[in-house]
């Protein structure tokens, strides 16, 4: 018998799980994951930010957890000898109307206290001679990172504690009893005093299991990256960002620098017809029913109609898409687009209708579960971790 089951090797569930081991070092942890390797989905397939907290409605968990989280991350790394680049990130403004935006930005790098500065054109240009733009916002504590490398950090950390992690082992049906919990793998059954569930794009069928009622179906959104031609490697000295459009729930096409040297462009968002499916044409019946099923994601497509086919748009015509990147980085053709795996978003979409925004979390008697953490929850995966600890301590008889 275990003391705890934590279902999902991303980075979310190894952070829990060497935390959990940390505070109570005597119990016995196990990790299910159904790939054969860690950090198989989301937390391998980003953009690598360690992001600031900037955009993030102030006193939310998000707001919290990714400031919190940005030292975290970093002062992980440098106790594991972890690469991370604190390279700063600029957000620019290419038209009045983003100029306006980004007053808006400002206030609430303000209110979610952030270390920043306002920079002119001239002093954009100062910085980045490829990018123009009629001003911008530096944020200096954002960074780069392999978050797998992270989570594989993790998990050394948790199984020198003498946490164990079973791979290739998908969790078909759960069991929850008032004295235990009984979690159904691809191999075999384990038992536990309590259990969490860590499992991204499918943290809503690991609740439905568990015969919860949350109010949410998760929304796949695919994010398509391009990856520049190596002598593109030294564009850009920050990130690049274009300031929000409020109609869109992503933070738009950006110029990444990643921790390997190289630079790409994206993501966009588009719908995914297959929850794990990173490849263009990827498709899924059952999820794509799941889908289209439930009402809530009905009216969120119905609402957001015009920006999802703007999306679909770039995502079908490389032209459209890099018309996004040169409205700051004019030089770029389409040439020097090639190709880079794309990722698969997690987003809760509540019964009613609604993106939720925060984290999200949903707990029965012995299980405590993930619901909603897409960016910037990798960024956030310490405190989150530390949240889950914190939050089962106060619930649970430990
Ligand atoms: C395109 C893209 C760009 C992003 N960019 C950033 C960024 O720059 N910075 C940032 O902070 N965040 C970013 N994010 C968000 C971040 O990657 C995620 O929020 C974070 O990785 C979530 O971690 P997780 O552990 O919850 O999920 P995941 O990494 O998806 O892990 C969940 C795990 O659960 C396992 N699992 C699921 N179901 C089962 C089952 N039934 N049985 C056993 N195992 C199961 C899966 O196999 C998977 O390994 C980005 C996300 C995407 C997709």
């Amino acid at each position: 018998m275990f003391d705890f089951i934590i279902i999902g090797g991303g980075i979310i569930g190894l952070s829990t799980a060497m935390q959990l081991l940390q505070h109570f070092p005597d119990r016995k942890v196990i990790v299910l994951e159904k790939e054969s390797a860690l950090a198989q989905h989301q937390t391998g397939h980003n953009s690598g930010v360690i992001h600031a907290g900037v955009y993030y409605t102030p006193g939310s968990l998000k707001a919290r957890f990714c400031l919190e989280g940005n030292q975290a991350t970093k002062a992980f790394c440098q106790a594991n000898n972890i690469r991370f680049d604190q390279c700063g990130k600029l957000i620019v403004a290419t038209n009045e109307l983003e100029m306006s935006r980004m007053q808006a930005l400002w206030q609430r790098t303000e209110a979610n206290g952030l270390e920043r500065e306002w920079l002119n054109a001239e002093q954009l240009h100062q910085r980045e001679p490829n990018i123009t733009g009629l001003g911008a916002i530096l944020v200096p504590s954002t960074g780069i990172v392999s978050y797998t490398e992270v989570t594989n950090a993790m998990a050394k950390v948790f199984q020198s504690l003498g946490g164990e992690i079973g791979y290739q082992h998908e969790v078909l049906g759960i069991k929850e009893t008032s004295q235990s919990i009984r979690v159904q793998t691809s191999q075999g059954d384990f038992s536990g005093r309590y259990m969490i569930s860590c499992s991204g794009l499918m943290a809503d069928r690991i609740v439905a299991m568990l015969g919860l009622k949350a109010g949410f179906k998760i929304c796949p959104f695919r994010g398509e990256y391009y990856l520049l031609k190596p002598q593109y490697n030294q564009i850009v000295n920050h990130l690049i960002y274009p300031v929000p459009n409020p109609e869109m729930p992503f933070l738009g096409v950006h110029l990444t620098r990643m921790i390997d040297g190289t630079v790409t462009v994206g993501p966009n968002a588009v719908l995914a017809w297959k929850r794990e499916g990173y490849r263009k044409n990827d498709f899924s019946i059952s999820d794509t029913l799941n889908m289209l099923g439930h009402k809530g994601t009905l009216k969120v497509l119905k609402q957001h109609l015009k920006p999802g086919l703007y999306e679909l748009k770039n995502s079908l015509f490389k032209s459209s898409y890099l018309k996004e990147v040169q409205k700051y980085c004019p030089s770029l053709k389409e040439a020097d687009l090639q190709y880079y795996p794309a990722g698969v978003r997690t987003q809760a979409v509540s019964d009613e209708g609604h993106l939720v925004d925060d984290f999200l979390f949903v707990s029965s008697a012995r299980t405590f579960n993930v619901c909603n953490a897409p960016s910037p929850a990798a960024t956030s995966a310490l405190p989150i971790g530390r949240h889950i600890v914190e939050q089962v301590s106060k619930q649970w008889v430990l």
